[in-house]
């Protein structure tokens, strides 16, 4: 399945995007795989917005960078080395 994947710069840790730009990036992920998605956060003015359940705020998340990609590569990899 490929999902649009970003990650979250104060927690560093790498989320499916339920809220993503159409020409985000998709990445094949295992079906055992064990990554969050975003969750749904409320601003203090109402408004709803798809955010890092963490830290509770979308002002840190970005576009996975090579280091990122790797390091889901390697989880795939990891992933098919145990089956
Ligand atoms: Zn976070």
């Amino acid at each position: 399945m490929n999902e649009p994947i970003c990650r979250c710069n104060s927690c560093n840790q790498l989320y499916i995007d339920t809220n993503p730009q159409s020409d985000a990036p998709r990445y094949e992920l295992p079906d055992d795989h064990d990554l969050q998605t975003l969750t749904l956060q409320v601003e203090t003015d109402g408004d709803l917005f798809q955010g890092c359940p963490e830290c509770k705020t979308d002002a840190y998340l970005m576009d996975i960078d090579q280091e990122d990609d790797d390091r889901l590569k390697q989880f795939k990899t990891t992933k098919d080395g145990i089956h």
